[in-house]
């Protein structure tokens, strides 16, 4: 029989890119932002700088440093506790160009766990939201880090999680999604 399929982001789920990228956008811009300054996932609130600009900063940073970025080693453990149970696949907010170094970084870091990476490219092309991308593969657990990923999805048996982090705060919570602080706290709600 098929495993239940697991949908997974994989920036700040799988790997640290927020504060790798900020640490970076620090050197080069001589900013000093810190984890807990980063309010918003749209850069553009947290930069203060035009669009057009934050496109260029986050792609500069990617085309040169995305294999460098270190991977959560929480999830390093769970994830290899999933996949006994689960197909997992990573819904990525990356576009298609990534895919190479993307493979690359998986394969290291989390070797033979995902059977496929779907790219949805929200930074350039917007092709799909990631609830369409659960729904096709009829994902019964989906984990990521964006308040915007988290919301849309109607499946009633789906477990929806959001990993809490600085820029995904908010008074009010879908009924359907819960905040998790850990990796642990995200296998425990599971058994
Ligand atoms: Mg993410």
């Amino acid at each position: 029989m098929n495993k239940p399929i697991a949908a997974i982001d994989l920036d700040d789920v799988l790997g640290h890119f927020v504060p790798a990228f900020f640490a970076h956008h620090n050197i080069v811009y001589g900013t000093t932002f810190q984890r807990e300054d980063i309010f918003s996932y749209d850069f553009l609130e947290v930069l203060e700088v035009s669009q057009k600009e934050v496109l260029k900063r986050v792609e500069e940073y990617a085309n040169a440093y995305l294999l460098d970025i270190e991977p959560i080693q929480e999830a390093q453990i769970a994830i290899e506790q999933l996949y006994q149970s689960h197909e997992l696949h990573i819904i990525t907010a990356r576009g298609e160009e990534f895919s190479e170094v993307t493979d690359q970084w998986l394969r290291r870091h989390f070797p033979g766990m995902f059977s496929r990476i779907h790219f949805v490219g929200h930074y350039t092309t917007y092709s799909r939201e990631k609830s369409v991308v659960c729904d096709e593969l009829q994902a019964v657990i989906f984990i990521d880090d964006s308040l915007r990923n988290v919301s849309g999805h109607t499946a009633s048996d789906r477990q929806i999680f959001l990993l809490d982090a600085p820029w995904n705060q908010s008074d009010e919570m879908m009924h359907n999604v819960k905040r998790v602080f850990s990796w642990q706290e995200i296998m425990d709600s599971l058994t």
